[in-house]
């Protein structure tokens, strides 16, 4: 019976998962070298594109050095996510450092550790780079982060590039910034940063990105300024709807766009960060259900697992597949829920599960990005522990 779960569900060690305590996230790393692989293929056919990842998406220590092994660079928002990319491994000089809100020390941390670039959100951030950077008689690399006032077709609340967001440099405001940052000793200025949103899906945003950073060059070679690099952030989503049909993005569609689109200068490199993209299919949140309680209108598949574990449902209405990996029998119709004393903390409403019981494992699939590193111990919760595939199988 096991077996077809094996073929229809997602490859799960489901012998082992019933050994161990849930929740917990399942991390598929056969299905995350696969990607990196597809990821290393496509932008390898294009001259000077560099991929990194963002951390954020997921900061798990296995994951980070498998895809450190695979190449990438590492792109923080964070002195703790460079700290947590060194310790994986990746080098500082394929480290870029984007926030809008850096602090001293973790300014002061990358300078020590000299990482390939600052992506710059203000003046006063560049006045105190230049400063802390001149105390260590260093030069900091930094990039402008511009808001292109792109609008992405995802949703409201991980849209980051238009005039409204707090993200970014408004464009008006691009050679001041650029002849401000000539003018200091202690930076210099090496490219441009762009970063739309997130879980973009229609190529034709990337394309308006690139259209715009088109007429921005242009603007600059009028001022005889040609940049080393162009950042354009990452943002590719993931069919949610189908893990097991659509296991990879269309990395090929996305860096294509990208090739096509963008009129690189001569030597320029393009430099990407994408988060989702690399980890969020290998990713499963496993738990257990508790009960299966009748309400007045419809039945409650309550499970272990909560919001405190994988926050997206509650926090953008964020759909995730969910799987009965322990029943074959007939589908059934249900609210998934978890435990937490919040009206919020369901993971699907009105979804169809095969006939489920107490102690059936159940998988919310695609939660490899935004998952685990999002948890917190409301409810003085533990937080769930990330498993390998290398560990178990
Ligand atoms: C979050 C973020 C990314 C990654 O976004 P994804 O949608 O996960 O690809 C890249 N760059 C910056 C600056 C970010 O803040």
């Amino acid at each position: 019976m096991l077996k077809s779960h094996y073929m229809t569900k997602g490859k799960f060690p489901i012998d082992r998962f019933l050994q161990l305590r849930t929740p917990f996230y399942y991390y598929d790393m056969e299905l995350l070298r696969a990607t990196l692989e597809a990821i290393r293929l496509e932008a390898s056919r294009h001259e000077g594109f560099c991929v990194h990842y963002a951390v954020k998406a997921n900061a798990n220590p296995k994951v980070l050095r498998a895809i450190r092994q695979a190449g990438l660079g590492a792109d923080c928002v964070s002195g703790g996510e460079i700290e947590a990319s060194l310790r994986a491994g990746f080098p500082a000089s394929k480290i870029v450092y984007a926030g809008v809100g850096k602090s001293d020390w973790e300014i002061n941390l990358g300078l020590d550790h000299d990482i390939f670039c600052f992506n710059v959100e203000s003046i006063p951030e560049l006045e105190v780079i230049n400063e802390l950077a001149a105390t260590k008689g260093q030069v900091a690399r930094v990039a402008f982060r511009l808001n292109p006032n792109v609008g992405a077709h995802t949703h409201a609340n991980i849209t980051t590039g238009l005039a409204e967001n707090k993200f970014g440099i408004a464009m008006r405001d691009m050679e001041m910034v650029i002849a401000r940052a000539a003018q200091m000793k202690n930076v210099k200025c090496v490219g441009l940063h762009f970063h739309i949103g997130s879980q973009i899906l229609d190529m034709g945003d990337f394309q308006a990105l690139c259209n715009r950073i088109n007429d921005l060059q242009l603007q600059l070679e009028r001022h005889h300024i040609i940049l080393e690099h162009i950042n354009v952030g990452g943002g590719l989503g993931v069919d949610y709807q189908h893990p097991n049909r659509v296991p990879l993005p269309d990395f090929k569609a996305y860096f294509d766009t990208y090739a096509r689109q963008l009129k690189l200068r001569p030597g320029q490199t393009l430099h990407f960060e994408l988060g989702r993209a690399v980890v969020a299919q290998m990713g499963s949140l496993i738990t257990r259900t508790l009960y299966i309680k009748e309400g007045a209108v419809k039945k409650f598949c309550i499970v272990d697992a909560g919001f405190t574990d994988l926050i997206r449902p509650a926090l953008y209405q964020a759909y995730h597949k969910i799987e009965n990996i322990s029943s074959d029998e007939a589908l059934d119709t249900y609210d998934v829920v978890g435990p937490i004393c919040e009206s919020t903390d369901v993971f699907a409403k009105q979804t169809d599960l095969n006939r489920t019981h107490r102690g059936d494992l159940i998988a919310i699939r695609s939660a490899g990005a935004y998952g685990e590193i999002m948890a917190s111990c409301y409810n003085c919760r533990p937080l769930p522990h990330g498993y390998t595939s290398d560990e178990l199988l």
